[in-house]
């Protein structure tokens, strides 16, 4: 019987010939929908802290995070490549020329070999995009959204402060972005 859906391991393996790991990484971002730009107290069930690993301290720079992430991941497997997970927070809620430099600090360390962007799918600006499916040309880059539900109703009431249809919206200009 045909696999209900793709995963993980399977699309990765599809972009990478040997193993690769994400190394997550909290580059000090906030969220619009807990400063008040969309927002205030966040998503009901927010809470960062539950998902970082020890390492995720904006304290450290992304190159330290990303060292200390290798240090754990290599001892197992010493030909491992790695993606950058900014996963910590909103990682498109900033200045073009702030998450670029981050965004590139991680892609110029060793054994990187790609981004995996975490963020909201009102979070997305065009711009932004033109300049992600730039840096695609010569890395892996994947952007992922926190779409968290189809339904108004319950994104309503888990106080996300965006609706379904800015999902849509953000996802088929990052497909068309390439
Ligand atoms: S969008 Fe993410 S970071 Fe922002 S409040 Fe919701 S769960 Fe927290």
């Amino acid at each position: 019987m045909a696999e209900a859906y793709r995963d993980y391991a399977d699309f990765l393996a599809e972009h990478f010939d040997g193993k690769v790991q994400k190394i997550s990484i909290n580059a000090g971002f906030s969220c619009p929908n807990r400063d008040g730009t969309v927002g205030r107290g966040g998503c009901t069930y927010c809470n960062n802290q539950t998902f970082n690993p020890d390492y995720c301290k904006p304290q450290l720079s992304v190159a330290e995070q990303i060292e200390k992430g290798k240090r754990f991941f290599n001892r197992k497997y010493p030909s491992m490549r790695y993606l950058a997970y900014f996963q910590a927070y909103t990682n498109t809620f900033a200045e073009i020329s702030r998450l670029s430099a981050l965004y590139e600090e991680a892609l110029a360390q060793p054994d990187v070999d790609g981004l995996i962007i975490g963020t909201r799918p009102d979070c997305m600006p065009d711009e932004l995009l033109d300049y992600l499916s730039r840096l695609n040309e010569s890395y892996f880059v994947m952007v992922e959204y926190g779409a968290e539900s189809s339904c108004d109703s319950t994104l309503k009431l888990i106080n996300r402060c965006h609706s379904w249809n800015d999902t849509v919206d953000a996802v088929n200009r990052t497909a068309d972005a390439g």
